[in-house]
């Protein structure tokens, strides 16, 4: 599949991700049974994710949205943060669990748990359904992850490569070296 000037390959089949999102919802569920989380999808690569993952939490908890970018497009991270957006709620005292789609450097993740913490939340935890192999490396904590991948680029299932792709239920890989510095 082409993308702009990129080929793309199929990589992990839309029956994988299923059957691993309900795992992972299983192991919430079990986890916070007598709790009351508030979910944090982080948009906008988590909508597919947060949306298949949040049927599957039958414990009682809320939901709400948050967006935060350290890519400015392409594929390759900037390192660049921008701020958390659309968050005024109080979170004093909540249990957070942040939805991610990948975890890649861990600056995105890393930058929202302290920002968490410090508008008092009682615990912040993580699920992602996908982490790369520099966050693995760094020891970025996440506590629940679906997929762990090499340093490649991936998009599908709410990942995009420049705005395209976040619709595909199939998540794909980057097959041939593209001008965009993978
Ligand atoms: P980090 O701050 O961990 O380096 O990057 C996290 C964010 O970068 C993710 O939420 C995602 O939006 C984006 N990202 C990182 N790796 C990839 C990738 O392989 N594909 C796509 N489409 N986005 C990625």
């Amino acid at each position: 599949m082409k993308l702009k000037d990129l080929e793309f390959k199929k990589f992990i089949p839309s029956d994988r991700i299923e059957k691993k999102v309900a795992s992972l919802a299983h192991q919430i569920n079990a986890d916070y049974e007598d709790r009351t989380p508030i979910f944090l999808p982080v948009l906008n690569g988590s909508f597919m994710f947060a949306s298949d993952l949040l049927k599957e939490i039958t414990i009682p908890c809320r939901v709400s949205f948050v967006k935060i970018s350290s890519y400015a497009g392409g594929t390759t991270s900037t390192g660049q943060l921008k701020t958390l957006i659309g968050h005024d709620e109080s979170l004093f005292g909540l249990d957070i669990i942040i939805i991610e789609d990948i975890v890649d450097s861990g600056l995105t993740l890393e930058k929202l748990v302290e920002d968490l913490k410090n508008r008092g939340a009682k615990s912040v935890e993580a699920v992602s359904l996908l982490r790369k192999q520099v966050a693995r490396e760094k020891n970025i904590q996440v506590k629940y992850v679906g997929f762990e991948l090499e340093d490649e680029f991936v998009l599908g299932y709410g990942l995009d490569y420049d705005g395209l792709g976040r619709n595909l239920k199939d998540i794909y890989k980057q097959s041939s070296p593209g001008n965009s510095g993978n």
